[in-house]
């Protein structure tokens, strides 16, 4: 940006002469452009005052400032060019320049040192000012997709900044369609997400293949939430509310809903069930965990170390019982572990049972179990202060919290009349969106409950 120690006005979008007509109505264009950015944004603190703010006040071009001779110039912030050296390259005073971005700054909304190269600075000039040199009137950035910063100049010359929020607006959007490539691309391609691809692909767990994308001629059809702008933009993709598949492995509907009970935000059946749960918490039904999942003092070694599962104490000899269906894959003596079993299961996890006192002598390496198979008894073999069962379960190979691992409940609404209700009617209201054409917003969604994660 600086060469030579002159500044040229690289990256410096000028987009207003008055001497040219077609300018004079871009010109004219950007203040149209200003009037709507002022009438869809409000500030924070003055959202519950009706009173106009002092940056409305402003806003009225038409009586208090020449509008003939504003001029919007847009600089970008470089790895080599800081925010307040843009804005003298833009034709700001360099005093003017510090002033307002030390007011930006003010609002502890940005760095306080350096603003990241790529950061967007729009200026506003008054060019007929400061005896036709031009005066730096105002300057808006952009924070996130929620916030706009603006510092406008106040007659004594300070700026002040006021905190423009967009207003967001919850509203879903439908995606359907037939896969391509993959099962992300063709969301991706309709303005979906890699994540929706994958909460879909977990409803449909025993899919390997579509784990990995699914495969060409595969139908889907789902439903989610977005946060969005008065303009229908989406800011933010939000959560799944429903799915469909239709492919070779997978074919069923799932819905999003949370029943008034627990609270529990879940994807339901048509008939009211959740998935089975692929893996239970609890090897010996419900026991007392004497040590949880984390970083502790190792009791017998003494250093701090990562205790990759939970133990269960219990007395010698209690039955442990298998987690969830799957295959042996170890079943024997190691040093730490003790007398020790591994179960592969589904989508990559594993279970881990040590310290066992005994194992159930019909069971050997490769062998397949049911969830709720009796395959031994708590013990203290290998490196154990006292009985219990060492418990761990790892997902792709890596060690997870077994008590706080997400699992579907298992739960039947069945026997629950009232929730059963309230299903039905959440399945109405996502079917009614699956067969409207265009976006819908919560302008015309009023009787949907939306669920929100716990
Ligand atoms: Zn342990």
């Amino acid at each position: 940006m600086i060469s030579n120690g002159t500044k040229t006005p690289a990256r410096v979008d000028r987009r207003f002469r008055p001497s040219r007509k077609a300018e004079l109505i871009a010109g004219g264009l950007i203040v149209l452009a200003m009037l709507v950015l002022f009438t869809l944004v409000r500030p924070t603190s003055d959202a519950a005052s009706p009173a106009a703010p002092d940056w409305l006040t402003y806003s009225d071009f038409s009586q208090d400032m020449p509008t003939i001779s504003t001029a919007e110039r847009v600089g970008t912030v470089t790895s080599h060019a800081k925010a307040s050296d843009v804005l003298e390259v833009l034709g700001a005073s360099s005093q003017d320049a510090d002033s307002a971005m030390d007011a930006l700054r003010e609002t502890g909304l940005l760095d306080r040192n350096k603003l990241a190269a790529g950061t967007v600075l729009t200026a506003y000039f008054d060019e007929a000012a400061n005896e036709g040199l031009g005066e730096l009137v105002s300057v808006s950035l952009r924070v996130d997709s929620r916030t706009t910063l603006l510092a406008t100049r106040k007659p004594d010359g300070s700026f002040m900044t006021s905190t423009l929020t967009a207003r967001v607006f919850t509203g879903t959007r439908r995606i359907a369609g037939t896969i391509e490539t993959s099962l992300a691309d063709a969301l991706i391609a309709q303005g979906g997400s890699d994540d929706l691809a994958d909460d879909v692909a977990a409803l449909f767990p025993d899919d390997t293949q579509l784990a990995k994308g699914g495969r060409k001629g595969e139908r889907f059809d789902i439903v989610y939430q977005v946060a969005e702008d008065e303009r229908g933009n989406v800011l933010e993709t939000g959560d799944l509310l429903f799915a469909a598949y239709n492919g070779k492995q997978s074919n069923g509907s799932w819905y999003r809903f949370e029943p008034s009970d627990t609270g529990r935000a879940e994807f339901y059946s048509r008939q009211g069930s959740t998935q089975k749960p692929l893996l239970t918490r609890y090897p010996l039904g419900y026991a007392q965990i004497s040590s949880g999942f984390g970083r502790r003092m190792h009791p017998v070694s003494g250093l701090l170390l990562l205790h990759s599962g939970v133990d269960f104490r219990a007395p010698i000899g209690t039955p442990i019982y298998a987690a969830g269906d799957g295959v042996i894959s170890q079943m024997g003596w190691s040093d730490g572990y003790g007398r020790q079993i591994h179960i592969d299961h589904k989508r990559g996890f594993e279970t881990v049972y040590a310290h066992m006192s005994g194992f159930n002598t019909q069971l050997s390496p490769g062998m397949r179990v049911k969830r709720g198979d009796l395959i031994g008894y708590v013990g203290n073999s290998g490196t154990a202060t006292g009985p219990h069962l060492h418990f761990e379960i790892r997902e792709n190979g890596r060690y997870v919290n077994p008590v706080s691992l997400k699992l579907p409940s298992g739960r039947s609404l069945a026997t629950n009349p009232e929730e059963m209700e309230k299903l039905r009617e959440q399945i109405t209201t996502i079917d009614t969106l699956r067969g409207a054409t265009e976006p819908v917003t919560t302008a015309r969604l009023t009787t949907l409950t939306i669920p929100t994660n716990p």
